[in-house]
């Protein structure tokens, strides 16, 4: 068979979801951070995020799995930990999908930005560590619903 292009396997890598936050895929959590051909290989540069994320090698298999699903035999998953992953390689695209999902994205700030349920900024975090150490549980003062926040690093 042909070799795909990069962009198709960007393509592929963008329908392969955030094992924590499935609403995400790889590509919006800003993970995947090369895509080449060397020879018949093909590379997948990867950095992990949170460092003792236990997600990091559930998306390794994951990649393995999308890819050899459409058709590549050669595959190389790099690891790439300089420079770190921050919150900030989010795309704006992952950031809307977080929102509508009910978790804050992350904000340069430190805090939520505003409630993902009815957008107020009057809020209060309730917990430093949510339903993953990734997240803070906050709530708002208004809808009074918790929620949780993207923490940013
Ligand atoms: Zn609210």
């Amino acid at each position: 068979m042909a070799k795909p292009t990069v962009d198709q396997v960007w393509e592929w890598l963008d329908a392969v979801p955030d094992p924590e936050i499935p609403v995400i895929s790889l590509v919006d959590l800003g993970i995947i951070r090369g895509v080449e051909w060397q020879g018949e290989t093909l590379i997948v540069s990867v950095t992990p995020t949170y460092s003792g994320c236990p997600a990091t090698s559930i998306i390794n298999l994951d990649i393995e799995i999308a890819l050899r699903g459409h058709g590549i035999e050669k595959l190389e998953l790099k690891r790439q930990i300089s420079p770190p992953w921050t919150t900030n390689w989010l795309t704006e695209k992952g950031r809307a999908k977080l929102e509508d999902y009910g978790i804050a994205p992350p904000q340069p700030a430190g805090g939520p930005s505003r409630c993902p349920q009815c957008h107020s900024s009057n809020l209060e975090r309730i917990s430093q560590f949510g339903s993953t150490p990734c997240k803070a549980t906050w709530r708002c003062r208004d809808c009074l619903e918790p929620f949780d926040y993207f923490k940013c690093i």
